[in-house]
């Protein structure tokens, strides 16, 4: 396996250009972005990710950025927002933790903060913005028409393990939705349901038991994102299988498992671009002005919705020019 991923190794360009670093405009008036990350679980991508993207891209907008984190704790996250609240925010930017956001937006509002929903939604919010979610599940999907037509299997007949995000993350059901127009359409049908979470581990406990309810018998696991795709692989290799497995995020596991052949692809969603797409909203929020939005919510929130890009084995040299993985963290071979 290890040489199977040293080859893909091979075609990633060895260097990665440090993102230069923001300059901090340090003026006593600099206005306070208050940032909640939902959670810091091993394999997430908030902490690793989306922290250092949002610390250069909100410093080098000429805010003060406060960014903390509610670790998968809907009442850390309500104590927090209060905190911040109580030190004045100029915006608030809230990746919402299980619902935790909807009361923190209505406080904010309340108060006279304008508030995006970043990366999830979060309903009273401002904006939302985001990549197009319902794409980013039509991407998976694509993975796995393309992963069983690589495998020479009939889709319409082959087995396939259905698993998705955690209900309480309004994503989870834009990513299903968008998986299933393509594999509704290609006549796939699902085997076994997984309940959804984003719970690496618990997604490992509960693909043993799909496992064990088919029989056995995978031809292909639709995963929502890197992390319970990882746990998934995991399962498989101790059961000798390799089948098409789709995932999301680019993160360092997924895009080895990709090299390894043992996940079709990955959904790679810059951080940069979504951080960028954010500072857009802000700067119109803080000026009275107002952002074309290119999607809307049911609940009529604005939805600024930027492009997912999928990464397979081939493309992953391309998430490392983009300087969003390092070929020394992906070609260490185990
Ligand atoms: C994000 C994904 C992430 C998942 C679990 C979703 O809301 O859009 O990128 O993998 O949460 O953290």
């Amino acid at each position: 396996a290890a040489s199977l991923l040293l080859a893909g190794c091979a075609s990633t360009t060895a260097t990665t250009e440090e993102t230069s670093a923001a300059t901090e405009e340090t003026s006593a008036a600099a206005p306070r972005a208050c940032v909640i990350l939902p959670d810091a679980d091993a394999g997430t991508r908030w902490e690793t990710g989306d922290r250092p993207a949002l610390e250069a891209g909100l410093t080098a907008a000429g805010f003060e950025a406060d960014i903390q984190n509610a670790l998968a704790d809907t009442a850390k996250f309500a104590t927090i927002a209060d905190a911040q609240l109580a030190q004045g925010c100029g915006v608030m930017v809230l990746v919402d933790y299980q619902g935790a956001g909807v009361a923190v937006a209505e406080k904010a509002k309340a108060a006279g903060v304008p508030v995006i929903a970043y990366d999830r939604p979060i309903a009273g919010a401002d904006y939302y913005v985001s990549f197009d979610n319902f794409t980013v599940g039509a991407l998976q999907g694509q993975m796995i028409v393309d992963g069983l037509a690589a495998a020479g299997k009939d889709i319409t007949t082959a087995s396939i393990i259905y698993s998705s995000g955690d209900p309480a993350d309004g994503n989870a059901a834009m990513f299903l939705d968008g998986a299933l127009s393509v594999l509704d359409a290609a006549g796939a049908k699902a085997a076994f349901t997984m309940e959804g979470t984003w719970d690496g581990a618990k997604a490992g406990t509960l693909f043993e038991q799909a496992f064990t309810a088919v029989g056995g018998k995978v031809d292909a696991v639709l995963a929502p994102n890197d992390n319970n795709a990882a746990s998934i692989i995991a399962i498989l290799d101790k059961n000798g299988l390799t089948v098409p497995v789709s995932g999301q995020d680019a993160s360092t596991a997924g895009l080895q498992n990709v090299l390894l052949g043992k996940q079709y692809g990955t959904v790679y969603k810059p951080f940069s671009v979504e951080v960028d797409a954010a500072l857009t909203v802000i700067n119109a929020l803080l000026t009275g002005g107002t952002v074309e939005a290119n999607k809307t919510l049911e609940d009529g929130t604005p939805y600024i919705a930027v492009d997912p890009i999928i990464v397979t084995a081939d493309k992953v040299k391309d998430v490392v020019a983009n300087g969003d993985a390092s070929a020394a963290d992906l070609c260490t071979a185990e």
